[in-house]
């Protein structure tokens, strides 16, 4: 018995890396579905490859040409349809940024197991989210790294065992700026990351430092630990992916070379571990040296109005995460600059009066408003 997969953004970054680990897993999985934003001929080449039940494509026009194949469904109600397939046991949803909230409600009330790339869903409704989970028995099994890290480092343990994490942070591309150089950075020289080989919005969020504030968000709601309890290390070399301090001081590190591919097999299995060969072997020698150094808290404000959202909570995380979407495609397309991100996410949050954030109504209607705001104030600067 093999277990259906729907990969929801199959033609991204972690969409082809599910893809290649599912080729080396078919005795176990079979992809059931995939769904892609606008690449519509790489996606249904993907369809034809894995034989796929269900394909879609969220942006209709992009694929306008393809519209006549029958296989195809168009529009953005074919993330839920793909994340609800009966066929589905698990859904990978490395949809990016807040698109990706509805198919993984949807799943979570089905039932289903939802690998999460898309961290921005946690985000900006991390209670409705759990909610969602606690009333189909669906379930949550983070693929980013650093959250697989301490998934891997907690398993068999109980939660009050847990005292505190600390998330490693490659600190990015700009790193060793100095601050006077940071607010002129291009958006060519952002998407230069060091480590990690990823997509533009993430790469972006890499060189400010706001992803691993919203990966300090996720920590919280993956595994119920207070902000305080919640750290963050730059450590260069993106070997150690977390620490995972217990209540008796001993700390557990899950170490390896960057790869996707461990963490999105690991989401698919978890608790269990297979046997896997796609992954280059640890070498310590080759890895090393590996160092450690202090985040630069007022260098890289984006990081901290982020931990900062969190923290509040209700619909701040919500409005910083819009904000901040809208903050970088802006500086993607050269209307704003990289130092206006950190100044752009800041004004919307101090002109945000924040509500509680426990129906899906008020989260959708925090991120429109934060996205209008934002869009405005980039258009101003
Ligand atoms: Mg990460």
């Amino acid at each position: 018995m093999t277990v259906g997969i729907a990969v929801l953004g199959s033609t991204g970054s972690i969409g082809t890396s599910t893809l290649r680990v599912l080729e080396r897993q078919r005795e176990r999985f079979r992809v059931v579905a995939l769904t892609a934003y606008g690449s519509a001929d790489r996606l249904l080449r993907q369809a034809a490859e894995v034989e796929a039940q269900f394909a879609g494509l969220v942006n209709g026009e992009a694929g306008a040409s393809s519209q006549r194949n029958a296989r195809l469904a168009v529009g953005t109600e074919c993330l839920i349809e793909a994340a609800t397939h009966p066929d589905v046991g698990i859904v990978v949803n490395a949809v990016v940024g807040a698109a990706g909230l509805e198919a993984t409600l949807a799943a979570l009330r089905a039932g289903k197991r939802v690998a999460l790339a898309n961290k921005e869903t946690l985000v900006m409704a991390g209670e409705l989210v759990q909610a969602a989970a606690a009333e189909g028995g669906g379930e949550i099994v983070p693929v980013d790294s650093e959250h697989s890290a301490v998934l891997q480092c907690i398993t068999g343990r109980r939660p009050v065992e847990l005292r505190r994490l600390i998330l490693t942070a490659s600190g990015g591309p700009f790193r060793e700026w100095s601050v006077d150089q940071l607010p002129s950075a291009t958006a060519n020289e952002a998407l230069r990351h060091p480590t990690w080989n990823m997509g533009p919005k993430i790469t972006v969020d890499s060189a400010t430092l706001a992803n691993k504030a919203l990966e300090v968000i996720e920590a919280h709601h993956l595994f119920g630990l207070g902000y305080q309890a919640i750290e963050v290390v730059v450590h260069p070399q993106s070997i150690v992916h977390a620490f995972t301090e217990f209540v008796d001081g001993s700390v557990l590190a899950q170490v390896g070379f960057p790869t996707m591919e461990l963490p999105i097999l690991y989401a698919l299995t978890h608790p269990q571990r297979v046997e896997d060969t796609g992954t280059k072997p640890f070498d310590p020698v080759a890895a090393g040296p590996l160092t450690f150094e202090p985040l630069r808290y007022d260098d890289f404000p984006a990081f901290t109005l982020g931990v900062r959202a969190g923290a509040t909570g209700g619909t701040a995380p919500t409005v910083y995460n819009a904000g901040n979407e809208v903050a970088v495609q802006a500086f993607l397309q050269e209307k704003i600059t990289f130092g206006a991100i950190g100044d752009v996410i800041r004004a919307v949050l101090d002109a945000h009066e924040v509500s509680p954030a426990t129906d899906l109504e008020t989260v959708l209607a925090a991120d429109r408003w934060a996205r209008e705001q934002v869009e405005e104030l980039c258009l101003s600067r």
